[in-house]
């Protein structure tokens, strides 16, 4: 079945019957998968007739797909489709762990493109718009099939990829390109190679208005936007919010405010769960809980009530200002680096925004924990400005306003500036001092 058109604008309700319609085609996919079969091996898999009954069903969680294709290379028995089906392949990189290749059939990478098309469209890209495409072509998702939903959105697409920064920007001013599709870490070196390679072009003179992009948390920070405004005359949009094993696209703010519309209710069922348990939480504005997705229309790799990993927030539920009825939410962060301080969470994400708002703290900073939960307050290291020396009153002002801002007890350690190991690429500010 096609995606249905503008299910984005009708409210969650109203889409009910279309979900159903699915399910029944759904669950003859999933009866057929031996995965599922052996992943209900303590009881006969019985698919409920509605949905409503799905909350019944055993989840499915990354772990579970990286054993299955490693015992069933290449795609894993959950692939449910003939081989001959699939008509493209993805692969992750593997960085931490084993690689995963990803299947889609020509069904589903059209389904794919379409809801991405929706985030995109909702940030504001549309056939008035030629945009480039700057994140990577090879194996991942990001690359070609990020690029099919931009296309859906009627705008004109040019494929970049990574790399050759010189010829990009001379790309943008030949074509007149006034969007771009990137990393929000990539307009900072765009604008060092201006500096460059072209000291006569302000990097507002090159025409970019638009920013649409995803994948990085700092995304959401209104200093980051500013910055960009102010140097670019650019305007970042986060439209770009997905699960690769599930929707490489499926969520994105609209202009008319900065929470992610979830664009696939047509086709997927998003359920919410408190995180180490097997709780369902209601879909209602304010709940909050880890995002569940099941496939309603999937024929390739179908996913029943797959665990994500992410904690999100639902902010609303009723039509937005920008005419969509799909439900909004906030990513909180991941479930594996939740903390639990004395019934208070604390994310690493929230530490930093914090730590970074101390104007005699440098950034830098480790939550170490020296053993398994409860903790009574969060054991975070800090670093100190180069010029500063740790002493009793700074010390106690800091772990003030640090306990303050986080709303928890804090077991703070001042270190002087470059005490923290520093490594290259991304480093673990989370620190698991015990065997788990
Ligand atoms: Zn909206």
């Amino acid at each position: 079945m096609p995606c249905t058109p503008g299910a984005e604008f009708t409210l969650p309700q109203d889409l009910a019957a279309q979900r159903e319609a699915r399910w029944q085609i759904q669950r003859e996919r999933l009866a057929a998968s031996a995965f599922y079969q052996r992943h209900h091996r303590d009881a006969p898999l019985r698919l409920p007739a509605a949905l409503e009954g799905i909350a019944e069903l055993p989840f499915t969680d990354k772990e579970d797909l990286r054993k299955d294709q490693a015992r069933h290379p290449p795609f894993g028995s959950y692939l449910a489709a003939s081989p001959e089906s699939v008509t493209r392949l993805h692969r992750t990189s593997g960085t931490t762990g084993q690689a995963m290749n990803l299947a889609l059939s020509a069904h589903d990478a059209k389904l794919q493109a379409e809801i991405a098309g929706r985030a995109q469209s909702a940030a504001g890209l549309g056939p008035e718009d030629t945009v480039v495409h700057c994140l990577n072509y090879q194996l991942w998702m990001g690359g070609v099939t990020d690029h099919l939903g931009l296309e859906e959105t009627g705008a004109m697409v040019v494929p970049f990829g990574t790399g050759g920064t010189e010829l990009l920007i001379r790309t943008i001013r030949e074509l007149g390109i006034n969007a771009i599709s990137c990393t929000p870490s990539y307009p900072s070196r765009l604008a060092e190679v201006l500096r460059e390679h072209f000291p006569e072009f302000e990097p507002k003179s090159l025409g970019l208005r638009k920013a649409f992009m995803g994948g990085e948390p700092g995304l959401d920070d209104p200093a980051f936007r500013a910055r960009l405004y102010e140097t670019w005359g650019m305007r970042a949009m986060n439209s770009n919010y997905g699960v690769s094993d599930f929707l490489c696209n499926f969520a994105g703010q609209c202009t008319e405010q900065n929470d992610l519309h979830f664009m696939a209710t047509d086709v997927a069922l998003a359920e919410l769960v408190v995180p180490g348990e097997e709780t369902v939480v209601p879909w209602e504005a304010g709940s909050q809980g880890e995002l569940v997705l099941t496939h309603l229309d999937r024929e390739c790799q179908p996913l029943l009530r797959f665990r994500t990993g992410d904690l999100i927030q639902l902010t609303a539920t009723d039509r937005c200002a920008c005419g969509r009825g799909a439900s909004r939410f906030r990513v909180i962060g991941r479930t594996d680096e939740m903390i639990v301080v004395r019934g208070v969470n604390a994310f690493p994400s929230v530490v930093a925004a914090a730590v970074n708002a101390c104007p005699e703290l440098n950034g830098e900073y480790r939550i170490r924990l020296a053993h398994p939960p409860p903790y009574d307050r969060l054991p975070l290291e800090v670093e100190l400005l180069h010029d500063q020396a740790p002493n009793d009153d700074l010390y106690e002002t800091i772990r003030q306003r640090l306990a303050d801002t986080l709303r928890l007890g804090v077991a703070l350690t001042l270190l002087p500036s470059g005490t923290l190991e520093r490594t290259e690429g991304k480093t673990r500010r989370l620190i698991k001092d015990y065997r788990q």
